[in-house]
């Protein structure tokens, strides 16, 4: 028995790994941080803004360095996380790159399969606690996106007659508060925000301990306008977004202690990662990418390179760090390997299961990851390299400047993408460039694959 013991221990692990149908699915929780920039934890660097939850969570999980979001702005990123798809595909990406505001129609098409959707047909129970941006007219909600249950707000927090910073006020509706279908509140206090979604988010846990589930708590906050609960504001050394942050922090400090209560440790994988880069342009207001260039709205590192750390106890060894490439989009194969379901097999995804990158920090999973913005692929990476097509500050309105001679940067030797050696490397520049040829061929070649959004 001694002799057995371990072996079948070990190969009960392996097995639920991959998704075996004898034993429970386990539950998957991704924690979405609204314009939470590279370098806004500690674990990641920043000297003021405290985070001993998600420090912990990195220590006792893997924390990836050179992730990204599948979008530099908020509606297409959710698209590309929760339909595992470049945004390009799924409408949801435009050449004015755009997000959906209040007077929008349409939103997230209704054949889009949803990371949820596929969770629920395999039996999960699904909630999303937080903001949705994507469609919030009768038919778009998340309930009509496979999941069962939702509250929060259904679009950017500046998106009220309040506080909008836009000069749109007049254009909008009072900020809603929803439950499933239903507004419960209007113009509801932010400061009490994150620790209301964080209430939601818990109970959800306790709810549904018995049976497999997929939670996606996507928060309002760091977006603008930043505020934090009594608890936190006035306490962090950063002002006000640092004490935002910090809430967030003892946010994800509370569903993780949820989820030991419910004794689901073992069985759940927890993510925390952030849906674009700091927004730069609102000053203080803002955050920071650390040592990564720009921010939100832009196609450099700043803009879509994000903290992402994945927990799970017993499957992920402790303590490990991972430079593997990795993309938001990779959560729906991963999850559907977790579900032990198939991934939708009538259309092109972007999504490659990053289980072998969570059992072994050294595992390499996919080379390329593709920036666009809005309709347009302005850059490429493959490997350590790097090539900018096209540029393009954010929401200052310069045009886009078009590099008739592309822009190559190292990223292993040069993170902050500061010297150019494309004079230097033509062939890598070549190659990257074929890559890149194929990569759009491919995408005119599948016009169904290539849709108009229909949420003007
Ligand atoms: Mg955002």
């Amino acid at each position: 028995m001694k002799m057995l013991l371990p072996a079948v221990l070990v190969a009960s692990t392996l097995v639920a790994g991959c998704g075996d149908r004898t034993q429970r699915p386990p539950n998957l929780i991704v924690i979405f941080a609204d314009d939470l920039g590279y370098g806004d934890l500690s674990v990641q660097g920043h000297p003021t803004i405290r985070t001993p939850h998600l420090d912990k969570m990195a220590n006792e999980g893997l924390r990836f360095t050179q992730f990204y979001t599948g979008a530099s702005v908020c509606t297409p990123s959710r698209a590309a996380i929760l339909t595992g798809r470049l945004p390009v595909r799924s409408g949801m990406a435009d050449d004015r790159v755009r997000v959906i505001f209040p007077p929008s129609q349409g939103g997230l098409p209704a054949d889009e399969v949803t990371l949820a959707e596929m969770l629920q047909e395999a039996g999960y129970a699904t909630g999303i606690i937080g903001k949705w941006h994507l469609g919030h007219q009768e038919g778009h909600l998340p309930t009509d996106h496979g999941f069962d249950y939702y509250y929060g707000i259904p679009y950017s927090n500046d998106m009220s007659p309040a506080t909008t910073s836009w000069g749109r006020a007049q254009t909008y509706p009072p900020l809603p508060l929803m439950r499933n279908a239903q507004v419960i509140e209007e113009e509801p206090n932010q400061r009490y925000i994150t620790r209301r979604y964080t209430e939601e988010a818990t109970a959800f846990i306790e709810r549904h301990a018995e049976r497999p589930f997929f939670l996606f708590v996507p928060h309002s906050m760091p977006h603008i306008p930043i505020f934090a609960s009594d608890a936190f504001e006035g306490t962090s050394a950063r002002g006000l977004y640092g004490d935002v942050i910090e809430e967030l922090d003892w946010s994800v400090g509370e569903i993780l202690a949820s989820v030991r209560e419910a004794q689901l440790e073992n069985n759940t994988l927890v993510v925390f990662t952030s849906d674009n880069g700091p927004w730069l342009t609102v000053n203080i207001a803002g955050g920071s990418a650390g040592l990564l260039k720009d921010g939100k709205g832009t196609t450099w590192e700043g803009g879509m390179r994000v903290p992402m750390i994945a927990w799970w106890p017993g499957t992920i060894q402790p303590g490990g760090v991972t430079d593997a490439l990795a993309t938001t989009m990779d959560l729906f194969a991963t999850a559907a390997m977790m579900a032990d379901v198939a991934a939708p097999e009538d259309r092109i995804l972007d999504s490659i299961d990053l289980m072998p990158v969570l059992e072994d920090p050294d595992a390499a999973v996919r080379n390329t990851v593709f920036y666009y913005r809005g309709t347009r692929l302005f850059a490429v990476r493959n490997g350590p390299w790097k090539v900018h097509y096209i540029t393009q500050s954010a929401y200052v309105g310069d045009a886009p400047v078009v590099h008739e001679a592309p822009l190559l940067f190292h990223l292993d030797r040069d993170p902050s993408e500061r010297f150019d050696v494309a004079e230097d490397y033509p062939d890598t520049v070549a190659a990257i460039g074929a890559l890149a040829q194929a990569h759009r061929v491919r995408l005119v070649a599948a016009p169904s694959q290539l849709r108009i959004p229909e949420w003007e």
